[in-house]
């Protein structure tokens, strides 16, 4: 497909509209981070998601935008829910609620360094991760799962694996309305009964930090942060349950395109009006599995939380829980009026500015932590909402693939990496040596670009920039 980009400033790109798109792509990135490598259908898929029934404004793209199921990872797009607009799983992602929690420990790097090492092997012991290793909590049968699945982190906080103020700190304070139990299948319970408080596969992990700059002090002394101070960043999901969960729904919508006379340019875009009964349960199976990811986050925060208490018995502190695969009705203005919407955002996070009312009164004046993981050989960000996001308040989720797993596994050994990481001073807890070689700092853009785009392109601002001690690797 010939795609003609139109540059519309230094961030920002459009892709004029002609049929059968029904409203314009917006990629927000420099001409370095558009997706080029080989084989990245990413922009094509901007334009595949712009046919979407309903959709309004734009297909937008963010700048760690690269190739994913149907929909471009780092996308972004909203349908009217009033006006036949449609929801799709592609638009989610299979990793349902899939993540970041940053939480902030009261101590700095050099105080810890002695106790770091000891503090490793705790997490690299603890740490459930790996294919089907098991989880921190063992749920005893359906009739617990569906409590999870209605209250997440809330339920994992009222049984004991946390404190109330862990919840201000979350996204939806912890839970996502609208959980329907009876839409989340036998075989995603199974898969999910074992696996709360789990990590899961290479590109998820737990990793100490500490801060290296701050950008903006005050902002940064509202979230709970100070220059030199210790972070643990967790990155996870939902696991077999959520990924059961989508291949369960998208088969079901794929079988009712013609009923709802939906023609796609791509059946990975599968896809049913969201006021419809095959929409519904999608969107009560999808909030289950997002309290399923945001209850996995809440426990794995409490090991974490265990290991600094042994290690060096210092208080850690959440600075937030927010997830970059989702699907959520939201109302915002277009065209001048307020429109019920379906946001998709896949591979991107929400970016609420401050003085919005669903933040927390301890954070309405500085606006929402959005949390930028980079790699575990490089930065990664915290940076804030802003007033003026167009792209529905959404910014980007972490710097993006370029290299496909194959490609790093041809460039990349294990063995070596670890080493290499190690000669810099990050200490590296892997699962397997195929795991690591796959998410190799190569493996994506760069993060410090991804983060100056984003905050170029009004998405977020900076406010302070993370530096790797320690990675335990899912
Ligand atoms: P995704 O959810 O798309 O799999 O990953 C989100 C982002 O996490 C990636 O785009 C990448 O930038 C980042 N990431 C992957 N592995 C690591 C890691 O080990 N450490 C850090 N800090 N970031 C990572
Ligand atoms: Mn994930
Ligand atoms: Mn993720």
């Amino acid at each position: 497909m010939d795609i003609t980009l139109v540059q519309d400033g230094p961030f920002r790109f459009r892709i004029d509209q002609q049929d059968p798109m029904r409203v314009p792509g917006i990629v927000f990135a420099t001409r370095d981070l558009l997706p080029q490598a080989a084989g990245d259908k990413a922009l094509e898929q901007v334009v595949n998601v712009a046919t979407l029934p309903g959709i309004v404004r734009a297909s937008f793209a963010m700048p760690d935008v690269h190739w994913g199921y149907g929909f471009p990872i780092g996308g972004v797009a909203a349908t009217d829910i009033d006006d036949a607009g449609v929801v799709s799983p592609g638009g989610v992602g299979f990793d349902i609620s899939c993540g970041v929690r940053l939480l902030a420990a009261d101590i700095e790097r050099d105080p810890l360094a002695p106790n770091m090492r000891r503090l490793m092997d705790i997490l690299g012991d603890t740490i459930p991760r790996g294919m089907g290793r098991g989880g921190l909590w063992k749920l005893k049968g359906r009739p617990q799962m569906d409590e999870l699945l209605v209250g997440g982190a809330r339920y994992a906080v009222e049984s004991g694996h946390g404190v109330p103020r862990d919840l201000v700190r979350c996204e939806d304070y912890g839970v996502l309305d609208g959980a329907d139990p009876s839409q989340v299948g036998q075989r995603a319970v199974d898969r999910g009964l074992q696996q709360v408080g789990s990590l899961g596969s290479g590109n998820h992990f737990l990793e100490v930090q500490a801060v290296d700059r701050v950008y903006d002090a005050e902002t940064a002394a509202a979230f709970g942060l100070r220059p030199d101070q210790v972070c643990v960043m967790i990155h996870c999901g939902s696991r077999g349950l959520g990924h059961q969960v989508c291949t369960d729904h998208v088969r079901v919508m794929d079988q009712s395109l013609k009923t709802y006379g939906i023609r796609l340019p791509d059946r990975q875009l599968a896809c049913v009006p969201v006021d419809s009964p095959p929409g519904r349960a999608y969107l009560g199976a999808m909030a289950a599995a997002a309290n399923y990811a945001r209850a996995n986050r809440q426990l794995l925060a409490e090991a974490a939380r265990h290991a600094f208490a042994v290690a060096t018995g210092v208080d850690v502190d959440l600075v937030y829980d927010i997830s970059h695969n989702t699907a959520k009705i939201e109302r915002h203005e277009v065209d001048g009026a307020r429109r019920r919407l379906c946001v998709h955002r896949k591979g991107a996070t929400r970016a609420l500015p401050p003085g919005d009312p669903s933040l927390p009164e301890d954070l309405a004046g500085a606006g929402q932590p959005v949390l930028v993981p980079g790699t575990m050989g490089t930065a990664s960000y915290v940076m804030v909402g802003t007033t003026g996001n167009d792209a529905f308040r959404s910014a980007c989720h972490g710097a993006g693939r370029v290299w496909s797993r194959h490609q790093a596994l041809r460039r990349v050994r294990g063995e070596e990496l670890r080493s290499e990481l190690e000669s810099q001073g990050i200490a590296v807890r892997p699962s397997s040596w195929r795991g690591l070689a796959e998410e190799a700092p190569g493996a994506y853009k760069d993060v410090d670009a991804v983060a100056t785009a984003t905050e170029g392109a009004g998405l977020a601002r900076l406010v302070a920039r993370l530096l790797p001690l320690g990675v335990v690797k899912g």
